[in-house]
């Protein structure tokens, strides 16, 4: 167990290349699961092969329990890494891959035979122990070449997008595992992926980066209710978070945000005193699980005809068209309505989030929420 700080790190591949890392902060406690998410090519893997050794950075510091360990070759890091790719070694059995690292560590041979046994165990693959890769499903290489960095308990274990080439059910059940065996070994890791459920599912705490930039670190729930700009609002959630554009008025003194469904208008008020706001284009952000169907006055609400509905069986997506655009509802199943049937639908004000049109800077929450949540704090203006 151990803490991972990275300082300022910076990677380029060479000069003339854009820098594949720029000024990366992060820094996590001891048995913490901390998960890298984004789009392929925006240096997910370059950093995990920073941290793990194989590659150098170019500037700043990685230290793992306060010691820099920038300078160290890979074997001296004490941090074992599982590949996208499992990399196992082919004419090797099952058995002698996972103890393949502990026999270079000079590992007495009953002390290895006990480890093996015990991650075996661990990961249910005692019956595959005499067989090799080639005799094996994705899902069991998978196991074994987590078993091959489980075996070495090690400060911290990097995993590069290991589920990526198993099919969509295997993906879920290891998904699950993996949590159960990070609750039961408690060892700092670094899991890889650019799919957001299994970032919001396995991370104590989550990096989105773009372009080889973190966007936003924090807990899941941060990420999730509190996004800093349109590219992390939009990378995580499914169905992902409704965006509308339209351009700020202003009335008595009030700053609104003015919906158009066709048949009727819907005047949300922002709670914000910033006048400089006034017709500034805005694209305002909406889960589709935070429109509700109207009920009493209480909330600002408008008409709108449905246009398509998609029961997914827990809900039912219903789409609408307001200013425009598409706009998307996750009602309950017994609570869908019918295409063509006119819908009255309300809006929470402080569930509503504003970013700028241009930048894709977040602007603020509208008014602070009703229940003061760690990751729902921001209510003042943070634009221009
Ligand atoms: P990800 O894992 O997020 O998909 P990578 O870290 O593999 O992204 O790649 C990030 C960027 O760095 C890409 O633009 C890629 O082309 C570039 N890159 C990766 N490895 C090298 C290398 N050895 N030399 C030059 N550029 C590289
Ligand atoms: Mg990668």
């Amino acid at each position: 167990m151990a803490t991972l700080e990275l300082r300022n790190v910076n990677k380029s591949y060479g000069s003339g290349l854009a820098d594949t890392l720029k000024n990366i902060e992060i820094k996590i406690d001891s048995g913490e699961f901390l998960i890298l998410v984004g789009p392929s090519g925006c240096g997910k893997s370059t950093l995990m092969n920073c941290i793990a050794g194989l590659e150098d950075i170019s500037g700043g510091a990685i230290l793992v329990d306060d010691a820099d360990i920038s300078g160290m070759s890979p074997k001296d890091r004490d941090i074992a890494m599982v590949f996208q790719s499992y990399a196992l070694y082919p004419t090797m059995t099952v058995r002698d891959n996972i103890a393949f690292g502990l026999k270079m560590r000079k590992m007495a041979p009953a002390a290895i035979e006990e480890e093996v046994a015990r991650v075996a165990k661990l990961l249910q693959i005692e019956h595959l122990l005499g067989r090799k890769p080639g005799q094996l499903s994705g899902g069991q290489q998978q196991r074994v070449a987590m078993g091959r960095a489980l075996a070495r308990r090690p400060k911290i274990y990097l995993f590069d997008e290991p589920l990526s080439n198993l099919d969509a059910k295997l993906r879920v059940e290891m998904r699950t595992e993996i949590k159960l065996m990070h609750q039961r070994l408690k060892t700092t890791t670094v899991y890889v992926t650019h799919d957001q459920i299994e970032a919001m599912t396995l991370g104590d705490k989550v990096a989105v980066m773009k372009d080889g930039v973190i966007q936003q670190f924090g807990t899941p729930q941060e990420i999730y209710n509190d996004p800093a700009n349109l590219f992390v609002a939009s990378f995580i959630g499914s169905p992902p978070m409704n965006f509308i554009p339209l351009r700020l008025q202003r009335r008595e003194g009030q700053l609104l945000a003015v919906l158009d469904s066709g048949q009727a208008r819907c005047e949300i008020p922002l709670g914000l005193a910033d006048g400089q706001l006034e017709g500034r284009e805005v694209i305002l952000g909406i889960r589709p699980e935070q429109i509700l169907l109207a009920q009493g006055e209480a909330l600002p609400s408008i008409r709108a005809e449905v246009q398509v509905t998609e029961p997914t069986g827990p809900d039912t997506l219903v789409f609408v068209e307001l200013n425009q655009t598409k706009v998307c509802c996750r009602l309950a199943p017994d609570a869908a309505p019918r295409v063509g049937e006119s819908l009255a639908l309300q809006f929470e004000p402080s569930r509503v989030l504003l970013f700028d049109a241009h930048s894709g800077e977040r602007l603020g929450r509208l008014a602070a929420p009703a229940s003061q949540e760690r990751g729902a704090k921001v209510t003042q203006l943070k634009g221009r």
